[in-house]
């Protein structure tokens, strides 16, 4: 198949910074798009993938996958959009939509595999597929989002990882009034979510490493913050009826097990590189379940964006340049940002 050069930033080992590269964009299907990037966000699954922390990672990555930006070219069949239209892509290009998961709307969960919008294989091209740190991409406008006009795209950007994947665990844990939800992480997800839950009228207590967070726990909306290395206070905690646990290193579940209610969940959406380990009476005791969520579905993407446009809920961003991408990455190791790092791919 054709393809055309377009400039990324990825990187041929774990151990070399990022750097600029030129990736092969597939020629136009007739049902594809080509988005012109502006801004794509800078999620820890991208540290993840970079650093090959879950292994699987096929270098040269260029990771990205919280795209926004505008349609610049459309294939000869396609209706969903027009040159100069607002659109944006997450981590799901492509499915078999066959599937009965597919069918639902999960296409998370397809059958035969879902493509990632990075460090996967891309049937149509017959290579790897590569992420938003770049200047365009090409993808089936099936699988691209459409983005309000009044949207500030910049901390628009982080909903299309960190939105959808704290959005739909709460949304299928039903919270909303009368809820008490726990979210376990105050990063990109754990932010998101605390702004998000109390958007669905739940109430919400963070529970944070970082003392310096907990001032702005109360800022972003919860209703409380608890600093999760201080025994009393742990021990203080009950009745949660969910906790959503964005953790990204290998922690303790079981502190937060002992906070659920009767027939409570912790669901998990962090991935740490290491297994968790569960003491089996902290389930069994109050039939409690421990539960996991991926990202979520197209159609649930666009739901948590037309959500969020509704609710004037965005991302509290630092928004950086191309040349810092690894100062944000080394940033982003030790926690260091407030609360998501986004790229401005035009500066
Ligand atoms: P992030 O911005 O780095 O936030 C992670 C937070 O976890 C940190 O801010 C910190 O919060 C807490 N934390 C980090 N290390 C810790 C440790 N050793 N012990 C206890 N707490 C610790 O990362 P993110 O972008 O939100 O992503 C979070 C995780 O979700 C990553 O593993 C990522 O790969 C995963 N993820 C999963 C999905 C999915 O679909 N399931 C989608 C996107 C991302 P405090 O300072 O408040 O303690
Ligand atoms: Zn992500």
């Amino acid at each position: 198949m054709q393809t055309t050069l377009t400039q990324a930033y990825g990187t041929d080992s774990p151990e070399h910074p990022l750097r600029l590269l030129e990736i092969p964009r597939r020629a136009l299907l007739p049902n594809d798009v080509e988005l012109d990037i502006l801004y794509c966000g800078i999620c820890h699954s991208d540290l993840h993938a970079v650093k090959n922390d879950w292994g699987g990672t096929r270098y040269p990555v260029v990771p990205g996958h919280e795209i926004v930006g505008r349609i610049s070219r459309v294939g000869a069949a396609q209706t969903k959009f027009q040159v100069g239209d607002l659109a944006a892509i997450g981590c799901i290009v492509d499915s078999c939509r066959e599937c009965t998961h597919c069918a639902a709307g999960d296409e998370q969960f397809c059958e035969a595999g879902w493509t990632v919008v990075f460090n996967a294989y891309d049937k149509h091209l017959g290579t790897r597929t590569y992420g938003g740190f770049s200047e365009r991409i090409v993808a089936d406008a099936d699988y691209v989002l459409r983005m309000p006009e009044t949207a500030d795209l910049a901390a628009s950007a982080p909903l299309l990882c960190a939105g959808i994947t704290v959005y739909s665990p709460l949304k299928h844990w039903g919270a909303g009034p009368g809820k008490k939800i726990g979210i376990i992480g105050m990063g990109g997800l754990g932010h998101m979510a605390i702004k998000i839950a109390k958007a669905m009228g739940a109430q919400v207590v963070v529970f944070t490493t970082t003392p310096a967070k907990m001032a702005d726990a109360r800022r972003l909306g919860a209703d409380a913050a608890v600093l999760s290395t201080d025994p009393e206070q742990m021990k203080a905690q009950r009745g949660f009826d969910m906790m959503l646990d964005t953790v990204s290193a290998k922690h303790d579940v079981n502190l937060y097990l002992n906070a659920l209610r009767v027939d409570g969940s912790l669901v998990l959406v962090g991935l740490p590189n290491q297994p968790l380990e569960i003491g089996p009476f902290n389930v069994v005791n109050g039939r409690k379940r421990f539960a996991g969520s991926n990202i979520g579905g197209i159609a649930e993407t666009q739901e948590v964006i037309d959500f969020c446009a509704r609710h004037q809920i965005t991302a509290d961003i630092e928004l950086i340049t191309p040349a810092d991408i690894n100062v944000a990455f080394s940033r982003l190791e030790k926690g260091d940002v407030k609360y998501r790092f986004v790229i401005d791919i035009k500066a």
